[in-house]
C-alpha cells in the first residue's frame, strides 16, 4: 500500500504529447457509440445503467431497484433481480436463432482446430453443468479451474455459472503452491483440470500441480476437494487418484445435452479472481453476477464497437487473468460475438504466430497488452508486414500504461495507420473497462486512457483529496459506485476496506498515480508504489519509460528509484534494445555510447532531473504471468536487497541474469 502519511506534492506532469488521431468520418457514421451516450449517462447515471442492464442482459426476474450504495462501500446492483450468466452468454442466442453462429474458433499450439457454434456450446455446457451436479457440486459451492486455453476452459466457467458455483479459475502457469493457497482459500470443493497443455512447442503438465496442491503438507489435514475432474489434451501420463480422479470425457460427454440453469439473484458470486500480483501478494476479488455482466457487455459492445454478425473478434488474454473473464468469457458471449482463442504462445512455431491467426480468421477487432506490443517491436515489424493484417478495425490495449511510441507502432504496423486503439483502464477489482477513448467518438492521444467511459465517475486528486486542476498529476480515483465493482476481497471485508477505501474518505483509490492534460483527459503514470522522488521531485516511472522508449533504439524500459544519499532517489533505468539495434550494446564501448545517448534523450524529451543515474541494457525484463513488469523487484535489484516475493514473476531466471549484468557494471 501507498504511505498514507505522505505530504509530498502530487505527482508531476512532465511529457508532452501533442498527436492526435480524430475519428474518420466512415469510422464514426456507423459506430455504436455516439456522442450522447456521455451527456445521457451524466444527465441520470443510475437510470443509464438500469437502461443498459434491461437491454443487454436478459432477467428471468426483472429488477426494480438500481443501487442500494446503504452498506457502502459494498454495492448492491440490481439486487432483487434474478439471472444466470450462463443462459445469457449462450442459451439466449440459440433461443434468438442464432444456434449456428460461431462462437469459439479455438486454434490449438500444435494447429488443431475446432470451430464452436453457439449451439454447440449450449450443448456442452448443459453437459458439463450436469456432469458437476452429478459430481455433487451444488449452487454456492466453489470450483477451482486449473486450464489451458482450451474450449473445456470456457465451457467450465460457464458450467460453473449455469449452477451458480462461484469459479476460481488459477492461471495454468501457476506452480503447485499457487494453486494450493488459492484452493485453500475458496474452500474449493472440485478442481477442473487437463493433463497438460501445449506450450512453446511440447505438452507441459498441469495435473501433477494439482496432485501436490491437494497432497496433505506438513501436517495439514485433507483439502476441501472431494473430485479432481481432469480433461484430456496431450495424452500425457497423468497419476491417478482412485474415486477422486474424474476424466472429463467420462463424465461430460455421456451428461445429458440439456439442463435447466438455476435463476440466481443478482449479487450472487460468480466468480473470486486474484489480482495478478504486480505489487505485492495477489488479493481474491470478489465480483457478482448481475452488475458484472451488465458491464462487461456494455463495455464490450461501446468500446470494441463490437457488430455482433460480422466481426471477429480476438482478446489474447488467458482465462486465468480478468481480462479473460470479461473480455473472452462474459463480456464476448453475452454479446453473441464471434472470437478467436488461441492456446498457445505467439512465438510458437514462428514469430508470426499471431498474425498468421489475425490473417486466417479475418479478426477485426483485437485487444492485447503492450507487453506483447512491445515484444513484436523488439522482434521487428517485417514479421507482421508478412501477413494480411486488412480486416483489423479496432485494436485495443490493456494491462499497463502503453508508452507513446509503441501505441504509434500499434497503429501504424498492426493497424495500417487507420484502425483507432482504445487504451483501457481498469483491474480485477473494477471487474470492466473503466477509462478508455469510445471509437468513433474520441479523438485518441497516443499513450493515453483519456475519458471515463459514460456511466463511470473518475477524476484525479492530490493528497488531500480535492480534484487537481488541468495540467496537474496526482491519483486515480473513482467517486461514484459502478455495477461491475468488486463487491469485496474473499473472507476478507476488512482488507477490503482498508486496501481502497482508507486513503480517500468516500473514494475508491486504484493505487495509480495518473494526470490530467490541458484538455482534461487522463494519463496513467503507473503504480503510485513506483513513483520515485529525486531531489523533492515525485516522478512518474511511466513518463520516463515512455521517454526511453520514443527512442529508436529502445523496444521496452523500466525504470525504478534506488536510495541515494544526495538526491533521495536516482533514476535507475533497464531498457531492451529493439532487434535491429541489439548488436550495438554488445561491446562495453557500445553499451556506453547507447547509455550516453539515452541519458540525453531523456533530459532533452523530460528535463535533466529525470535523467537516468544508470542505464542497463538487459534482455529481459522481470514479469508477472501477465506480462507485467515488476518494477519493486528491479528496485530491490538497484538497492542491493534480497529480491522480495517473486511467485508470480513468469521466469525467474530472469532476475538473476539482471542481478549478475548490474554487478558487472559496478
Ligand atoms: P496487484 O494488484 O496484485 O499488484 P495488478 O494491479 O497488476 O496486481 P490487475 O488487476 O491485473 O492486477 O491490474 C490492474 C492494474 O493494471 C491497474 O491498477 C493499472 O496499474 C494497470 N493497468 C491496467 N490497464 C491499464 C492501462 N490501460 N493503462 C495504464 N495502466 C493500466
Ligand atoms: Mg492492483
Amino acid at each position: 500500500m501507498p504511505d498514507n502519511e505522505t505530504t509530498a506534492p502530487s505527482l508531476e506532469n512532465l511529457l508532452h504529447e501533442t498527436r492526435a488521431f480524430p475519428p474518420g468520418p466512415a469510422f464514426a457514421a456507423q459506430a455504436n457509440a455516439q456522442p450522447s451516450l456521455y451527456e445521457e449517462a451524466a444527465a441520470d447515471r443510475l437510470g443509464f445503467w438500469a437502461a443498459q442492464a434491461r437491454e443487454l442482459v436478459t432477467w428471468s426476474t426483472p429488477f426494480t431497484q438500481t443501487l442500494d450504495w446503504s452498506d457502502a462501500p459494498v454495492a448492491r446492483w440490481f439486487a432483487d433481480g434474478k439471472l444466470n450468466a450462463a443462459y445469457n452468454a449462450v442459451d439466449r442466442h440459440v433461443e434468438a436463432g442464432l444456434g449456428d453462429r460461431v462462437a469459439l474458433h479455438f486454434e490449438g499450439e500444435p494447429g488443431d482446430t475446432r470451430a464452436v457454434t453457439y449451439a454447440d456450446l449450449q450443448r456442452e455446457v448443459s453437459r458439463a453443468a450436469n456432469a458437476l451436479t452429478a459430481l455433487g457440486v451444488t449452487t454456492g459451492d466453489r470450483v477451482v479451474v486449473y486450464l489451458p486455453m482450451l474450449v473445456e476452459s470456457v465451457v467450465a466457467m460457464l458450467a460453473c455459472a449455469r449452477i451458480g458455483a462461484p469459479h476460481s479459475v488459477v492461471f495454468g502457469g501457476f506452480s503447485a503452491d499457487a494453486l494450493r493457497s488459492r484452493i485453500a482459500d475458496a474452500e474449493a470443493k472440485l478442481v477442473i483440470t487437463a493433463d497438460g497443455g501445449y506450450r512453446r512447442g511440447a505438452p507441459s503438465a498441469l495435473k501433477p500441480a494439482v496432485d501436490e496442491a491437494l497432497a496433505p503438507k506438513d501436517g495439514q489435514p485433507a483439502t476441501t476437494v472431494e473430485h479432481v475432474l481432469v480433461v484430456r489434451r496431450t495424452g500425457q501420463e497423468v497419476d491417478w487418484t482412485e474415486g477422486r480422479d474424474v476424466w472429463w470425457h467420462d463424465a461430460v460427454e455421456h451428461a445429458d445435452a440439456f439442463h435447466e440453469p438455476v435463476q440466481v439473484d443478482a449479487e450472487h458470486p460468480l466468480f473470486i479472481l486474484y489480482t495478478s500480483g504486480t505489487t505485492g501478494k495477489p488479493k481474491g476479488i470478489l465480483h457478482t453476477t448481475g452488475g458484472y455482466l451488465t458491464q462487461a457487455a456494455y463495455t464490450h459492445k461501446f468500446v470494441f464497437d463490437l457488430k455482433a454478425e460480422s466481426d471477429v473478434y480476438w482478446c489474447t488474454a488467458d482465462i486465468g487473468w480478468v481480462t479473460g473473464h470479461s473480455y473472452v468469457v462474459y463480456g464476448p458471449l453475452t454479446n453473441g460475438a464471434t472470437q478467436v482463442i488461441y492456446e498457445g504462445t505467439p512465438d510458437t512455431p514462428h514469430r508470426g504466430r499471431w498474425w498468421e491467426l489475425v490473417e486466417k480468421y479475418q479478426v477485426s477487432i483485437l485487444y492485447t497488452a503492450p507487453t506483447a506490443i512491445r515484444t513484436c517491436m523488439k522482434w521487428g515489424e517485417d514479421i507482421p508486414a508478412g501477413f494480411d493484417l486488412s480486416s483489423l478495425r479496432v485494436l485495443g490495449s490493456v494491462g499497463e500504461p502503453i508508452n507513446p511510441e509503441a501505441w504509434m507502432w500499434y497503429r501504424r504496423v498492426i493497424g495500417g495507420d487507420t484502425a483507432p486503439i482504445v487504451d483501457t483502464w481498469w483491474q480485477t477489482e473494477t471487474g470492466g473497462i473503466m477509462i478508455s477513448p469510445l471509437p468513433g467518438v474520441t479523438a485518441t492521444k497516443p499513450g493515453s486512457a483519456q475519458v471515463a467511459l459514460p456511466g463511470i465517475v473518475a477524476d484525479v486528486v492530490d493528497d488531500e483529496a480535492h480534484s487537481v486542476p488541468d495540467g496537474g498529476g496526482g491519483y486515480l480515483v473513482l467517486s461514484e459506485p459502478w455495477p461491475a465493482m468488486l463487491r469485496g476481497i474473499w473472507g476478507d471485508l476488512q482488507r477490503f476496506k482498508d486496501t481502497y477505501w482508507s486513503r480517500f474518505e468516500g473514494l475508491y483509490f486504484a493505487g495509480d498515480g495518473a494526470k490530467k492534460d490541458e484538455d482534461g483527459d487522463i494519463w496513467l503514470l503507473g503504480r503510485v508504489d513506483d513513483v520515485m522522488n529525486v531531489s523533492g521531485h515525485r516522478l512518474s516511472t511511466t513518463e520516463i519509460e515512455s521517454a526511453l522508449v520514443s527512442h529508436e533504439v529502445v523496444a521496452e524500459a523500466a525504470v525504478v528509484g534506488a536510495a541515494d544519499e544526495t538526491t533521495g532517489q536516482a533514476v535507475v533505468a533497464f531498457v531492451i534494445l529493439r532487434g535491429e539495434h541489439a548488436d550495438r550494446a554488445s561491446t562495453p564501448e557500445g553499451a556506453q555510447e547507447v547509455q550516453a545517448e539515452l541519458r540525453n534523450h531523456v533530459a532533452k524529451e523530460i528535463g535533466p532531473i529525470a535523467k537516468p543515474r544508470r542505464i542497463l541494457v538487459v534482455p529481459e525484463l522481470p514479469k508477472t504471468r501477465s506480462g507485467k513488469i515488476m518494477r519493486r523487484l528491479l528496485r530491490d535489484v538497484a538497492e542491493n536487497r534480497t529480491v522480495g516475493d517473486a511467485t508470480t514473476l513468469a521466469d525467474s531466471s530472469v532476475m538473476d541474469l539482471i542481478s549478475a549484468g548490474l554487478a558487472s557494471t559496478k
